[in-house]
């Protein structure tokens, strides 16, 4: 699967699963524009990738249609188009429903969900420019089964994959194609507070025994964005190690 000459933004890729899909990207010689507010951890992410020079960062707040614009601007100047838009960037801000204050509601829908929107109606024309145009969405296995103290989150999440559907049989026309992914729990920042007797026992919900990794999922993404991938559009696929089947 080469990437040669490819113009790829990544949201939210100065941690976790994001930092990991910049690396794939880059390492397969794509052009990379990614997002995210912390400068530091952007520079880190730029050296892990081993190929600064095709590797842009762009300060930028999804949540904030103008700044998904700019973000969507910065990776067309940077890689001469735009070809393929993962929207990863995410938060969680858990709770229970009864106590779930309106801010905690409103900031996981507009940063998971309306980021989503802003990043890929920013992005669309560009994308059905493109020969190869690939929309990659990260939702969460919790958008299929929900979780306790997850309703905005796993509301979020739900809502990412019906917008990519939707978004798949508006784009199909123009040979773009749309595609979820659906992690389950994957190694990062955002599941490292979850100590390690909960981890124990997440395992043993999890067939294949092991939680998962940032590469785990970044292939995936990969895989997806591919040429090679042109008859896949409309799905939610998960990187979960069979946990929902
Ligand atoms: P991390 O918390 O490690 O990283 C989140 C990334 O999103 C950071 O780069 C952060 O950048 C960026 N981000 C957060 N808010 C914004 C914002 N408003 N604008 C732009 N960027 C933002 O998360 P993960 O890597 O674990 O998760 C990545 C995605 O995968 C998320 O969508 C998450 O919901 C999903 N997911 C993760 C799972 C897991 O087990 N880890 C499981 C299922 C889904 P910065 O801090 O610089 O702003």
């Amino acid at each position: 699967m080469s990437f040669d000459g490819v113009s790829v933004l990544v949201t939210g890729g100065t941690r976790g699963i994001g930092r990991g899909v910049v690396q794939a990207f880059a390492s397969r010689g794509a052009k990379v524009t990614f997002t995210g507010r912390n400068e530091e951890a952007a520079a880190a992410t730029i050296e892990a990738s081993g190929n600064a020079d095709n590797v842009r960062f762009v300060a930028a707040d999804v949540a904030n249609p103008e700044s998904a614009q700019a973000a969507v601007d910065a990776a067309v100047e940077h890689g001469g188009g735009l070809d393929v838009v993962v929207n990863n960037a995410g938060i969680t801000r858990d709770g229970l429903l009864m106590r779930m204050k309106d801010d905690d509601w409103s900031r996981v829908l507009d940063v998971n969900l309306s980021g989503t929107f802003f990043v890929t109606r920013a992005a669309a024309r560009r994308l059905m420019k493109s020969r190869r145009g690939r929309l990659i969405n990260i939702t969460s296995v919790v958008g299929l089964t929900g979780n306790a103290g997850q309703a905005n989150y796993a509301a979020s999440k739900a809502g990412i994959a019906g917008f990519t559907k939707a978004v798949a049989k508006e784009m199909a026309a123009r040979k773009v194609t749309a595609n979820a992914v659906a992690p389950g729990f994957i190694q990062t920042d955002m599941t490292a507070d979850l100590g390690d007797k909960v981890a124990d026992e997440l395992k043993n919900r999890i067939p294949l025994q092991r939680l998962g990794s940032v590469e785990d999922v970044a292939e995936v993404v990969v895989f997806l964005a591919s040429e090679e991938a042109g008859y896949v559009t409309g799905q939610v696929i998960p990187v979960d190690g069979g946990m929902v089947m």
